[in-house]
């Protein structure tokens, strides 16, 4: 069976689950190193986030954004009360 590629204007009904997960896990590694956080500031602000009431199923529900996406960004701030904050 041939697979359909990976499409950024899809509808989630269209996308294969784990193609998915794949281009969301290739997104992070291939984040430019200038403009990720340390490997500990991105691990630190993950750990916020799991104790986070507003965490739901990796998404952030005040801003809607992937958390390990917005984690990862330097110029990126905590939607509420910048609950990163060092
Ligand atoms: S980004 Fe902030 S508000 Fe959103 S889940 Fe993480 S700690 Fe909670």
């Amino acid at each position: 069976m041939e697979k359909k590629p990976f499409c950024r204007k899809c509808l989630l009904d269209e996308i294969d689950e784990n193609d998915y997960v794949r281009s969301v896990r290739k997104y992070i590694a291939e984040y430019p190193t200038e403009k990720r956080v340390s490997d500990e500031e991105y691990k630190r602000r993950l750990g916020i986030c799991l104790e986070c009431d507003y965490l739901d199923r990796g998404t952030c529900e005040v801003c809607g954004c992937y958390v390990e996406f917005r984690a990862l960004r330097k110029e990126m701030k905590c939607p509420k009360g910048n609950r990163w904050a060092v």
